[in-house]
């Protein structure tokens, strides 16, 4: 049986870092840190800006619990309970049901003159009770 020598080179790459003194571009202290070489830092290890974690990216801003402040009927007299939340936009508020009270904005808004609206448009037969 012949036998085949496969020579596989050894492919080492040894990536050196070396001392790289600079002058640190936020706090102009001359600092001195172990580099890799085509990549010299702008920063000293107290200004380099930490190293962002994905996940706390996508996690929502913090808030705190759902608390009802109304009830929301519709025409059959269903009850939702609901939280109204100060909108940007003056003398609006966010309706917010328990299930998008993590959302970013709600899609049903109250204004005190004009009543409840869904993406803009009035929403007939529903009121808003007062916990
Ligand atoms: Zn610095």
């Amino acid at each position: 049986m012949p036998t085949k020598t496969f020579v596989i080179r050894a492919h080492t790459r040894t990536v050196h870092t070396k001392p790289l003194t600079f002058t640190c571009a936020k706090c102009n202290q001359v600092t001195t840190r172990d580099v890799y070489p085509g990549n010299p830092p702008k920063y000293c290890l107290k200004c380099s800006p930490p190293k962002k974690r994905s996940e706390s990216d996508t996690r929502p801003p913090e808030r705190g619990n759902f608390e009802p402040t109304h009830n929301l009927v519709d025409s059959t007299g269903k009850v939702t309970l609901v939280a109204l939340e100060a909108a940007p936009e003056k003398g609006w508020f966010f309706v917010r049901t328990a299930l998008d009270w993590f959302a970013g904005e709600s899609i049903i808004k109250y204004h005190k003159k004009k009543g409840l609206t869904n993406r803009g448009e009035p929403m007939a037969g529903f009121v808003l009770e007062s916990l």
